[in-house]
């Protein structure tokens, strides 16, 4: 949506992501108002809630669709994450290493029986 900013004039575009994360931070902390900020005096525009849910209707649509992406990649992230879990497990073959020192321990415990 287009701004003009109240302060010098300017005209600025807010994109379909800035909307979006505004719109999110609004409904979070139950705000009707979004401080855009000027690309040029960085001063804060106010723009109304309702305004930019007219200028961008399906919003709540896209941020299911971005939620689904996000979980997603997560579910991928957690794959990778399991298969190193496996690959770090897999040397766990220090149970017949055990074994050999246990024997082997025993067995000098047999020679110092004998001395
Ligand atoms: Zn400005």
């Amino acid at each position: 949506m287009q701004l003009r900013c109240t302060y010098c004039q300017t005209m600025f575009a807010l994109g379909r992501d800035d909307m979006l994360a505004a719109l999110e931070h609004m409904e979070e902390n139950k705000l009707i108002y979004h401080d855009a900020h000027c690309p040029k005096c960085r001063k804060a525009n106010r723009v109304e809630r309702a305004r930019m849910e007219r200028s961008f209707p399906d919003w709540k649509t896209a941020i299911k669709t971005m939620a689904k992406e996000a979980s997603r990649v997560e579910i991928e992230t957690g794959k990778q994450v399991a298969d190193s879990t496996v690959e770090k497990s897999t040397p766990n073959r220090k149970p017949a290493a055990k074994k050999v020192k246990k024997h082997s321990v025993k067995k000098n415990l047999a020679e110092t029986k004998k001395k």
